[in-house]
Order: structure tokens, then sequence, then C-alpha cells
């Protein structure tokens, strides 16, 4: 097997709201670290968190361990004085990376305040922090579930690429092809950044089922019945998905996907058994040469 290197791989963490989940999260990202990531990054609101729980979640992180961390900074909502607060924040921390986002609001509110764009956010990075921060954005090559098309949603990334995006961090998916043809797609719009994969781990069905609605990611039919047909059978499910999304990784990586970003729940085990499964925890394989493999 043959792979494009050095691999990008990082892992994606959300805050904690307890002392065990504290813990779990502690524990999770002290064993990701075993495999030397090129960074960890930490959501913000979603699930409800807020930004002191990233900025808190994110402290914690830095005096744990030595990979770098980028937190999620989202806009819709926030006024231009509170997001300019955050990133000199983020930047006298030692922050490099951030990974810039519109957000979502609660159903039935309505967004207030001048940024409602990711694109917004990426334009008021560069103005008030210049070239400090490496910008990673969303990107959805299963298309975002309020675009008004695909084509609409690939111009949206266009703007946050020359707005001054870094490299794009996908919605997860289960199609490669989704992801192979939205690479084409972004090359014939010229969009030169990286576009690294978002994995999501498979361990439990119905919240995956629920989520993915949510978000717009597609379950293949195929994948779908077979899911639900384990039923309470958790184990099954868990190792039937890591046969699925191991294989997945595989494909995206020999494609030549720059790299893997892991959505782990804040749960080591499964994303790290995909990256050794795949040998890409060996640290000098990570790291340097260009191209290795049989
Ligand atoms: P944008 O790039 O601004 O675009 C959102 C969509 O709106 C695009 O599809 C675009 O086509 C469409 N659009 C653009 N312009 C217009 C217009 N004028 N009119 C109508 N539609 C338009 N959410 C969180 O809350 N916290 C997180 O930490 C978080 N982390 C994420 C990490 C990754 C890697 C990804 C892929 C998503 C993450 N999300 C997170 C979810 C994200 O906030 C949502 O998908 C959100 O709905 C869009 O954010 P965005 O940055 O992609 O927005």
């Amino acid at each position: 097997m043959k792979y494009l290197k050095p691999l990008e791989i990082s892992f994606e963490f959300f805050p904690p709201k307890t002392a065990e989940g504290k813990n779990t999260l502690q524990q999770s990202a002290l064993a990701l670290t075993a495999l030397n990531p090129n960074f960890f990054s930490m959501t913000f609101g979603a699930g409800g968190s807020t930004r002191l729980g990233t900025l808190e979640a994110v402290k914690d992180l830095q005096s744990l361990t030595n990979t770098a961390v980028a937190p999620h900074l989202s806009c819709l909502g926030f006024s231009r004085e509170e997001l300019v607060e955050a990133l000199l924040e983020y930047k006298s921390m030692g922050l490099k990376r951030l990974v810039a986002l519109r957000g979502d609001l609660p159903n039935g509110a309505v967004a207030t305040g001048e940024f409602k764009l990711a694109v917004d956010l990426v334009s008021l990075i560069r103005d008030v922090t210049g070239d400090h921060f490496h910008i990673e954005i969303a990107a959805y090559p299963e298309v975002h579930p309020q675009a008004l098309n695909a084509t609409a949603d690939l111009v949206n990334l266009k703007l946050k690429y020359a707005a001054g995006a870094d490299s794009a961090i996908t919605q997860y998916f289960f199609n490669p092809d989704a992801y192979f043809y939205f690479l084409d797609a972004c090359a014939k719009q010229h969009i030169h950044i990286p576009v690294v994969p978002g994995i999501m781990p498979i361990v439990n069905f119905q919240k995956l089922v629920n989520f993915s609605a949510q978000c717009g990611a597609d379950i293949p039919r195929w994948l779908y019945k077979r899911l639900e047909a384990y039923g309470d059978d958790a184990e099954a499910v868990k190792e039937f998905g890591l046969e699925v999304v191991h294989n997945l990784c595989q494909q995206l990586l020999s494609g030549g996907a720059p790299g893997l970003h892991f959505y782990t729940l804040n749960q080591a085990e499964l994303s790290m058994r995909i990256v050794k499964e795949l040998h890409l925890d060996n640290e000098k394989a990570v790291a340097k040469q260009e191209l290795v493999g049989v």
C-alpha cells in the first residue's frame, strides 16, 4: 500500500462537562499523544459548550501534552469585540492553529451580529492577527445541508480559501467517491489547500443516525442495514464499524488524502486502533518521508 507522506493526523475532542468526562478526555489525550499526531482540536459551541469551556479544555490539554492544540472558534451570534478578544487570548497562550467556523444556532434562534459566515471570521483572523494562525476551515464533500446546491457550497469554500484559510477538514462521510469527486471539484475551482477527510469511528448506531441526519452525512443503505441488524450487540457494531472505517481510511490515503482527522468523541480506542492498523503510528513514518510502501 502506498501513501503520500508526510501525513497530517489529528484528533478532535469536545470540552468535558463533568469530572468523569474530564478524566476520560485526559486518558484519551495521553493515549493519542503516543501516536505523535500533528494536533488536537477542541470543539466550540457544539453540544452546548461555551467558549470558556473550550478555553479551559485547551489549557488542560496544553498542560497535559506537548501536542499542539487548535481551538474551534465559531462566529455566528458573536460580536467583533468578543471574537477579537478570543483571538488575542489564544495568541497569548502560544496557540498557532484555529478551526474557523460559522457554527450553528439552536433550533429556532435568529442570528444577531455582523458575522454570518465562516468567511467573515477567516477575514477577521487575518485582519487582527496577520499570518500568526494556521487557519483550518470546514468542507463538505456531501454538501452542507443548508447550501443552495453543490456549486454554491464550493463557491463558499473558495471564498474561505481566498480570505486566507490554510487547510480544510471535511465533515465525515462513508463514501470515498464523495471525497475524491470533491477534491476534483476543488482543483477545478483552483482551491489549492489540503483537504483532510474527517473520520467518524462508529460507536453507536442510533447516535450515528441522529447525528448524521443533523449534519447531512449520508449513511449508505448497505451500511445502515448492516449496523441496524446488529441491534443491541454493541461489540458487533464496534468491530464491524472498525472494519468499515479502517477500509475507508485505507482507500482515502491510497487515493492521495493528505491525512486524517478523527472525530474521537473523547474516546481514544477506535481512532487509535485504526491508526495503528494503518501503521501510521510510527513516529518517523508519519513525520518525515515522502513516499513509503510496498
Ligand atoms: P460556512 O462556511 O459559513 O457555510 C455554511 C453553509 O452555508 C455552506 O454550505 C454554504 O454553502 C452556505 N452558505 C454560504 N453563504 C450562504 C448564504 N449567503 N446564504 C445561504 N447559505 C450560505 N460546529 C460547532 O458548533 N462547533 C464546532 O466546534 C464545530 N466543529 C466543526 C468541525 C468541522 C471539521 C466541521 C466540518 C464542522 C464543524 N462544526 C462545528 C459544524 C459547523 O459549524 C456547521 O456545519 C455549520 O452549519 C457551518 O459552519 P461552516 O464554518 O462550514 O460555515
